[in-house]
């Protein structure tokens, strides 16, 4: 899951949510993405941008692309804030099942125990393994309140 920030010409600012890079480019170039503000198609993102990952590489903290445009503190602050409250919904709305998690999340993939949103730990072998079998996981990083300046 990627979170891009966008704007319209007219600098209305939003967030679009895609799978990846290339879902944002085919949806940009097939005309659906508009702009919530004025219904504009002519979008472009902006250089702040929040990756949620399900990739080893890119779980680790917030990353933004596109180096070359550095973006303001209060850019880096937001995407961080979105960051944290994606986390905290997360954690919210599901069940804490601790170190279970991997056989848990097995058990529900083969309806073996009602189907719900749960989160706990696991290693990253069986997170690699969940991934295998095609179970739907996705890793976040816990972020201290301390982490965020
Ligand atoms: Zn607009």
């Amino acid at each position: 899951m990627i979170i891009f920030d966008l704007a319209c010409q007219h600098d209305h600012q939003f967030e679009g949510w895609f799978q990846s890079r290339e879902d944002f480019d085919s949806q940009l170039a097939s005309g659906l993405v508009s702009c919530p503000h004025c219904g504009s198609l002519e979008v472009r993102r902006v250089p702040s941008t929040v990756h949620l990952g399900r990739s080893d590489t890119q779980v680790d903290s917030p990353r933004r692309e596109s180096p070359a445009a550095a973006p303001t503190v209060d850019q880096r602050a937001g995407a961080l804030q979105a960051f944290r409250h994606l986390t905290e919904m997360l954690l919210a709305n599901c069940e804490d099942v601790g170190a279970d998690f991997a056989a848990e999340a097995r058990r529900i993939h083969y309806v073996e125990a009602p189907e719900r949103s749960i989160r706990g730990v696991a290693t990253a072998e069986e997170y690699a393994e969940l991934l295998e079998e095609g179970i739907e996981v996705f890793r976040v990083q816990r972020v201290k309140p301390g982490d965020l300046h």
